[in-house]
């Protein structure tokens, strides 16, 4: 089967089984996801939905978080780990978006990774479904994924989204990423996928199962 047989194939399966995917984080605004996705690294997506919750009380606007309190807002997000960086971070990425952005998260690339604690991961993520631009999120899960379904070689993330980018349509991209989260956590577990459950198991090339590396965070995820 040629590479774009085998994507449309898995997206045919992957439409019947997860539809329209959505993030696992919850938002009600830009700001709200650009903060969210900051407390989900090294973290999982509940707990932070969890912190989420007293935090958008707390904290209204750009604003609020710019002139936060370190150590009050340390506290506040104490529970999603790496606590000291990411407020540090949160804090200085609301200070630029006041100065640079009017309060506003920006669509642009480049814009979006100066910002201290956002890398390509989570631009991607905050361009995909705020601003309906496509690209791909490699997270934990589709670094797994698309090594295990020999959809890409590479090993670091920037060859890993570059690969992708070129083997997967561009208006799927975003909803790929999601479905691909789903399917993780469902099926192609770390560090044993259920392979024999999984509704791409007769087509999927099965790469790099047995060492599949697994991190405390892809356990918990
Ligand atoms: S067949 Fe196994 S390795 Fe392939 S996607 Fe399904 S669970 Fe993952």
């Amino acid at each position: 089967m040629k590479i774009n047989e085998y994507v449309l194939e898995i997206k045919k399966r992957f439409m019947a089984e997860y539809g329209e995917a959505e993030c696992s984080l919850n938002y009600e605004n830009p700001l709200e996801l650009l903060i969210a996705t900051q407390l989900a690294t090294q973290c999982t997506d509940a707990r932070v939905n969890i912190v989420m919750k007293d935090l958008v009380k707390k904290y209204k606007t750009c604003e609020d978080y710019a002139n936060a309190d370190l150590q009050e807002l340390m506290d506040d997000i104490h529970s999603t780990g790496f606590y000291r960086n990411k407020a540090k971070n949160i804090i200085g990425t609301c200070k630029i978006l006041l100065e640079e952005y009017n309060g506003e998260v920006p669509s642009d690339m480049d814009a979006l990774t100066r910002l201290p604690g956002v890398g390509r991961k989570i631009a991607n993520l905050m361009r995909g479904d705020v601003f309906g631009i496509p690209g791909i999120v490699v997270d934990t899960h589709c670094t797994r994924l698309s090594a295990r379904m020999g959809l890409t070689k590479e090993k670091e993330q920037t060859k890993i989204e570059k690969d992708l980018v070129k083997k997967i349509p561009k208006d799927y991209q975003t909803l790929f990423c999601h479905q691909l989260v789903e399917h993780g956590r469902k099926y192609c577990k770390a560090p044993t996928p259920k392979c024999e459950e999984c509704c791409i198991n007769d087509i999927c090339k099965k790469r790099d199962v047995k060492t599949a590396r697994t991190t405390k965070t892809e356990k918990a995820k």
